[in-house]
């Protein structure tokens, strides 16, 4: 099949990219390099079914596609709210881009959306029937309100226009090939580790997360995406929750490095909690995030040691 992925050249974009490959399919991977790089694909782009479109996707495209993932879109704090506008357009104007060509050439479309749905949620765990609880009007709404709007976009496109729809709503995923200057907690904690500065904790690091592996992340999207019926939305994550002190010390026991965690100021809107129910995706997909915290986090550190010395 042909299948197109926005963002393929980001973190999570690279590592579906390689596992379409894997399977045979032909991949176009359209990206703007924004927050991806052509570092991600470096290992791709000899690969005769590999395609690197460097375009931005609130600019329509049109391209052959069975499937289509739509991954575009800043997905770190730091960089979805440096510019908070362009956020928002790239999930209202990129969404309807990408489900427009589905329309028109008949292709599945997957939308990565988010947990931020939930936002700080008063609902735990979560499940798909939370509505959530959202501050439209803070920093993190950009980001937050504009998955809102693209989910709201492919069910609407579904019921209007007949597309076939796939929505994965990700909870916290890390791995090899997220950028050091990411800004998220788990590529934060390791650089700084790596570097031997302390580690930066906002808040008091009692707010809670739930680390996915990219590997069972993919395997879920690319579950989701080829199950016959289920449009979604699906959570996808790992249920296993840590709070953030807790992370900082995995780290920490993990390159045997023994470094101050400090304190900073609380990010506004910082969800205290977060942990996926996963139950739909289990039934539906058999989805089994097998690889827990202490696992991924080995793989990731060997990656950023390749990386931390260069930068
Ligand atoms: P990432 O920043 O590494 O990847 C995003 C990619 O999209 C980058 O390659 C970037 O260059 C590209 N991009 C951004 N704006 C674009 C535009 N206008 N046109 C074309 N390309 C554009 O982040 P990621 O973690 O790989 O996230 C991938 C997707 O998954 C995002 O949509 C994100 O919201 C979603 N998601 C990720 C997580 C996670 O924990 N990693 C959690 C929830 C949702
Ligand atoms: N965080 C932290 N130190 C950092 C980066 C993040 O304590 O250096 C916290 C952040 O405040 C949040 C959690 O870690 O509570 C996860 O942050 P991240 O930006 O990775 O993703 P989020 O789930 O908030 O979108």
């Amino acid at each position: 099949m042909r299948a197109i992925v926005t963002g393929g050249a980001g973190f999570v974009g690279s590592h579906l990219c390689e596992a379409l490959l894997a399977q045979g399919h032909e991949v176009m991977a359209i990206d703007d390099l924004s927050t991806g790089s052509r570092d991600n694909v470096a290992g791709l782009l000899d690969h005769p079914h590999f395609t690197l479109f460097v375009h931005d996707v609130t600019e329509p495209y049109f391209a052959p596609a069975d499937r289509i993932y739509n991954l575009a879109c800043p997905a770190s704090p730091v960089h979805y709210q440096r510019d908070p506008v362009k956020t928002v357009v790239t999930n209202v104007v990129g969404t309807i881009n990408g489900l427009r060509l589905a329309a028109r050439t008949g292709a599945r479309f997957l939308q990565a959306s988010t947990s931020e749905i939930y936002g700080d949620p008063d609902v735990h765990p979560q499940t798909e029937d939370y509505c959530g609880n959202v501050n439209p009007i803070g920093p993190r709404g950009c980001y937050d309100e504009g998955k809102r709007c693209s989910e709201t976009l492919c069910f609407d496109f579904h019921r209007q226009e007949g597309v076939e729809i796939r929505v994965a709503r990700i909870f916290n995923t890390y791995g090899p090939r997220m950028a050091v200057d990411d800004g998220r907690v788990v590529s934060n904690f390791i650089v700084q580790a790596l570097r031997g500065e302390p580690l930066t904790i906002y808040g008091e690091g009692q707010q809670t997360r739930s680390f996915c592996y990219v590997q069972n992340l993919v395997e879920g999207l690319m579950a989701l995406m080829e199950n016959p019926t289920e449009t979604g939305p699906m959570n996808l994550g790992n249920p296993v929750e840590f709070t953030i002190r807790e992370l900082a010390e995995e780290v920490l026991k993990i390159t045997e490095l023994d470094l101050p965690l400090v304190e900073r100021e609380l990010p506004a809107d910082d969800p205290k909690q977060r942990r996926p129910d996963i139950t739909r995706a289990q039934q539906a997909l058999g989805f089994d995030p097998s690889i827990p915290l202490a696992e991924g986090l080995r793989y990731t550190v060997d990656y950023f040691r390749t990386r931390v010395n260069r930068s």
